[in-house]
């Protein structure tokens, strides 16, 4: 069973038509990075996986819940996706800590010594344990960013989705977040990544896919789309980009 399946899945705001009609499936483990021109629909297509966009036809399941089922406790399938922004979304009135354990507290139900000691542990896991105590604002936006992603990790998501999560950030500070997310692949997270990071596409993920004008244009293993790529909009893309 896939992690995320995803069936001719349509989106219209009005009548521009974002997504016309969408495959994609990512299996448990698997590193998908979908690349592709801005206004391409790639947001909206991870913000239908957790229906933070409800689609307008077509299928979405989670591990086998059919999320866009009316009937789906979406809060439930929620609490398995982690989301990491390009803004990094802190709550900038809670120092870091506080940033971690409020949902594990709220939404997991788990107590405050659990839930500050599953903090600490994934605040080391983005090498910020340190900054336990610092409000956002103390921190570069690369430490904001792992921040933002030990939060999501702190509530043992089944996978993540990560929107451009480098793109507001400073060119020196990409390569942190990017460190971590390498980890996270390393340690076998299944992840569906949207990013301008070329490089970052090409080592770590299992799948490209590239998006155009709302459909799939073209996906493969990252060798086979940047190496020989087969579609004229695809080279037009990488030649742009790369
Ligand atoms: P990408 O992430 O690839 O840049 P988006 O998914 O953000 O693309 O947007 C695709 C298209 O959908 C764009 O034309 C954008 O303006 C439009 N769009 C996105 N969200 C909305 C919305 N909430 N209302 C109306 N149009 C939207
Ligand atoms: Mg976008």
């Amino acid at each position: 069973m896939p992690a995320i399946e995803i069936r001719d899945l349509r989106k219209s705001f009005g009548k521009l038509e974002v997504l016309r009609g969408i495959d994609l499936s990512v299996e448990t483990g698997e590193v998908v990075c979908v690349i592709g021109p801005s206004g391409s629909g790639k947001s909206t297509l991870l913000r239908c996986v957790n229906l933070l966009e409800e689609p307008s036809s077509g299928s979405v399941h989670v591990d086998g819940v059919e999320v866009t089922d009316p009937d789906c406790d979406i809060d439930a399938v929620r609490r398995r996706i982690g989301m990491v922004f390009q803004q990094f979304n802190l709550f900038g009135h809670l120092r870091v800590r506080e940033n971690l354990t409020i949902a594990q507290r709220r939404v997991l139900r788990r107590s405050r010594a659990e839930a500050e000691r599953i903090a600490t542990e994934n605040l080391h896991r983005v090498g910020l344990a340190e900054k336990a105590h610092a409000y956002p604002a103390q921190l570069s936006g690369g430490q904001q960013q792992r921040v933002a992603i030990a939060r999501a990790l702190a509530m043992d998501p089944r996978l993540m989705l990560f929107d451009e999560p480098t793109s507001a950030l400073d060119p020196e500070l990409v390569g942190e977040v990017l460190a971590v997310m390498r980890s996270l692949a390393a340690e076998g997270m299944t992840m569906l990544v949207v990013t301008h990071e070329m490089s970052f596409a090409r080592e770590v993920a299992s799948r490209v896919v590239f998006m155009d004008g709302g459909t799939v244009v073209e996906s493969g293993p990252p060798e086979e789309v940047f190496g020989s790529p087969r579609e004229a909009r695809t080279r037009e893309f990488l030649h742009r980009v790369l």
